[in-house]
């Protein structure tokens, strides 16, 4: 496998590729709640010895590579983006590009209320219901009494 791969050019590699994410994709797309869960708790698990594993260098080098990934990951999905800001055109639908509009704040934590756009995380208001009721939780903060007893009598 490793002989057939490194024969393989750009153009097979990424036929490959795509082939390997369509199949990941339609084997994911069918299977049941039970079996996902399954699976990303197998996942979970040999990453977790995975990374008890590591030494010190390889944590480092794991953690390097990630942000690597990462930064080129987020440079690319900004390309056309790039130094935007100086050549600005007000003919532009900036906003209606899908990349740039994040929607409407309509989806509502079910712990807390909060507000919330379609692609936030869970653990962006309350942690999951985790903090809901801290001081930490923003919708604390709106349940606060607005008036206070007074204390001078
Ligand atoms: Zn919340």
């Amino acid at each position: 496998m490793a002989a057939t791969r490194a024969a393989e050019d750009s153009e097979d590699a990424r036929t490959r590729l795509d082939g390997q994410r369509a199949r990941q994709a339609a084997s994911r797309a069918a299977e049941s709640p039970e079996r996902r869960q399954s699976r990303r708790e197998d996942d979970r698990a040999r990453h977790a010895a995975s990374r008890a594993a590591e030494n010190p260098i390889q944590r480092r080098t794991r953690s390097e590579d990630q942000r690597r990934r990462q930064a080129a990951s987020r440079a690319a999905q900004w390309t056309f983006m790039k130094r935007e800001a100086f050549r600005y055109d007000p003919a532009n639908n900036y906003d209606s590009h899908p990349q740039l509009n994040i929607g409407q704040m309509s989806n509502v934590c079910p712990y807390c209320n909060a507000l919330k756009w379609h692609a936030e995380t869970r653990g962006m208001c309350c942690s999951g219901g985790k903090n809901y009721g801290t001081k930490w939780c923003c919708q604390s903060y709106l349940t606060v009494p607005t008036t206070f007893p007074s204390v001078c009598g």
